[in-house]
């Protein structure tokens, strides 16, 4: 606190994993020898620097380019780029720390980082966002590398991005490695990276059902967000018989209490580009409800997932949830809740299973894009879909362990505790 106070995100995130893992950090002299938890919770290097670019106007502009490469102990750094004007160095330094638990709880060799920059690309012509990507490349491409630091996509960051960077990246080494993911099927590219957060998120809610001896059948079910996780959240959700209730963006929220169709999510995922807003042309198609400027969450709904973006629950709409009778909350986006909200869950023993644990199957899959780089073959679609739901319920199995007290699991402690493990131990067996 003292040494960053105004990373108030980086904060929020240290300190809460810090509750969770103390005490087993100090039943365990090596640990503590060591110093583990102080080194964990800061970043092995951080990378600044300036992307200068030329836009449409021929005028030039100057934008604010990080990389955070928070830990490399069990392989390669990897996490998103982020292109967001809210980006700063105290958001990505949490979302880079985050990402080594999340990592390590995979079981996969994947060390944890986070980058980006305070570009907004709504409005930008594709050619504007192509020089940017070069840009943003010409620097980060000198820190980057198969072996090294593998990035991979974010908000504002998809496959069109990663596209142009890799171009760039491919250009400057004259090297065709694997040093970006969530490329392309035609250059590198892994089946079910697209669809692999939103679908792990639902593989870990089965799991989380199967647990408590209930079906995601009949479920009320609602998500914020119509990105790439929420979207895809959505179509497996329905796919297996919930009732998607409602779906966000940062302009309002659509509320179907039906429930919206597999078909009509997959119109949603396959027209996002070519409308203004396409939860309301999606409201239009199927005759729901827009809600300006609000959040999904005073919906009476079973299961709660918020996949936009971070603190985007509070403890006020966690407290409305929990009137309406939540039975389960999953974060699809990372750290969506805040503090107050993640109280608010614990102290009603909602089950509540942290981003770290629920949205990791976009990064495993990343992680196996790696090892399909590596030996230049590729797993089928129904391999690396099947490899997926197997990591989602290796995770949930690390939670339960790790989290059961009192008769109940606390997800958020167990994944903590998990991951901790994982990262120390392998910081002891290397040295100081
Ligand atoms: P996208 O950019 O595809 O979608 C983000 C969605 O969230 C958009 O619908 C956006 O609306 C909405 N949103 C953004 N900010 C706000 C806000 N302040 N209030 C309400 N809605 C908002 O991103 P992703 O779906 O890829 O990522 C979503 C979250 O999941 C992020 O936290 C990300 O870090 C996390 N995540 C993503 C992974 C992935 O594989 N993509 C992997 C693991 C975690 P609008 O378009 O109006 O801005």
């Amino acid at each position: 606190t003292d040494v960053f106070p105004d990373q108030s995100e980086y904060l929020q995130a240290t300190r809460e994993i810090a509750r969770d893992v103390v005490d087993v950090y100090n039943a365990h002299d090596p640990y503590k020898k060591n110093d583990v938890l102080r080194r964990l919770s800061i970043p092995e290097r951080i990378i600044h620097f300036s992307v200068t670019w030329l836009n449409d106007n021929d005028e030039v502009e100057i934008h604010q380019g990080w990389r955070v490469q928070h830990n490399g102990t069990i392989g390669p750094y990897k996490g998103g780029l982020r292109f967001h004007p809210t980006v700063n160095e105290s958001i990505l330094k949490f979302l880079a720390f985050e990402q080594s638990y999340k990592n390590a709880l995979t079981g996969l060799p994947i060390g944890g980082a986070k980058g980006g920059a305070n570009f907004n690309p709504k409005g930008r012509s594709d050619r504007e966002i192509m020089r940017f990507c070069q840009a943003f490349m010409g620097e980060l491409q000198r820190h980057i590398g198969p072996y090294t630091d593998v990035p991979a996509g974010d908000i504002n960051v998809g496959s069109r991005e990663i596209g142009y960077m890799y171009g760039e990246y491919r250009r400057i080494n004259n090297r065709f490695g694997g040093a970006l993911t969530g490329k392309d099927l035609s250059f590198g590219g892994s089946y079910v990276r697209t669809e692999a957060t939103g679908f792990g998120l639902i593989y870990m809610l089965q799991a989380v059902l199967k647990e408590h001896h209930e079906s995601i059948q009949g479920m009320r079910i609602g998500i914020s967000g119509a990105g790439n996780v929420a979207l895809h959240a959505a179509l497996k959700a329905a796919e297996h018989g919930g009732t998607v209730i409602t779906l966000s963006n940062s302009r309002g929220y659509l509320h179907y209490d039906k429930g919206i169709s597999c078909d009509d999510i997959k119109w949603a995922i396959n027209n996002k580009g070519k409308e203004d807003n396409i939860l309301t042309a999606l409201g239009e198609r199927i005759g729901a409800d827009w809600h300006d400027s609000k959040a999904p969450w005073h919906e009476k709904m079973d299961i709660a997932l918020p996949c936009a973006t971070q603190n985007e629950l509070d403890g006020e709409a966690a407290k409305t949830l929990l009137q309406n009778d939540l039975k389960y909350i999953l974060e699809g986006a990372n750290m969506p809740c805040t503090d107050d909200a993640r109280q608010e869950f614990e102290r009603s023993e909602t089950p509540f299973v942290p981003g770290k644990a629920s949205n990791a199957g976009g990064v495993a899959i990343s992680g196996l894009e790696m090892s399909q780089n590596a030996s230049f073959r590729r797993g089928s679609y129904e391999q690396i879909d099947k490899t997926l739901e197997d990591i989602m319920q290796s995770i949930h199995q690390q939670c339960v362990e790790e989290g059961k007290e009192n008769g109940r699991i606390n997800y958020a402690k167990g994944a903590n505790i998990a991951g901790f493990r994982r990262l120390a131990d392998a910081m002891v067996a290397q040295g100081v």
